[in-house]
């Protein structure tokens, strides 16, 4: 049965735009996996740990057959192979891959929180997934245009202009 997730990409470290536009790729040739909608890249400042290059942010939407923590799983195998280390939290990273959303799932375990924790109040997951899913209720916290209206961290900025 498919599934449909939310995906956070960000990257600050080794050609961040390449590290996304790869992520995206790689999200996509997963196994039972269909990237069908990714938004366009976004700039933002660093959060928490100010000396670090700014981050290049995007949402990706999969159509998928993974569960939660399987997905989990798999993500964790993509950052592994763009080599992402964890020195400290909020340091700079070749790619992060957070899932925002799994189908109206509201989730609590060791491993895995959906929506995740942090996505309602930052502008650079916001905005990008604001793209891809104008109507978006999010689980738990409401719709998605009042959370980015209400959002009061610092703005994301689109690296292009908007098609439409
Ligand atoms: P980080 O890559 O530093 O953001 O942390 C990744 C870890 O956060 C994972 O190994 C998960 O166990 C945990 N985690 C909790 N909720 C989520 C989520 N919604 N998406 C991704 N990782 C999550």
């Amino acid at each position: 049965m498919s599934h449909i997730a939310f995906i956070a990409l960000g990257s600050n470290l080794d050609d961040p735009q390449q590290h996304i536009r790869q992520g995206f790729i790689d999200l996509g040739a997963l196994p039972q996996t269909h990237l069908s909608g990714q938004s366009r890249l976004y700039r933002s400042a660093p959060v928490g740990y100010a000396h670090q290059p700014d981050f290049i942010n995007a949402v990706a939407r999969i159509d998928t057959g993974f569960a939660p923590e399987a997905l989990l799983d798999a993500l964790l195998a993509i950052e592994a192979r763009h080599g992402r280390q964890r020195e400290f939290p909020n340091s700079p990273r070749t790619l992060d891959l957070d899932i925002l959303l799994y189908d109206d799932c509201l989730l609590h375990s060791a491993r895995l929180t959906i929506p995740h924790p942090r996505m309602g109040n930052r502008d650079f997951v916001l905005r990008p997934l604001h793209e891809l899913a104008p109507n978006l209720l999010v689980p738990g916290l409401g719709p998605l245009s009042l959370l980015l209206n209400q959002c009061q961290s610092q703005q994301a900025f689109p690296l292009e202009a908007s098609v439409s």
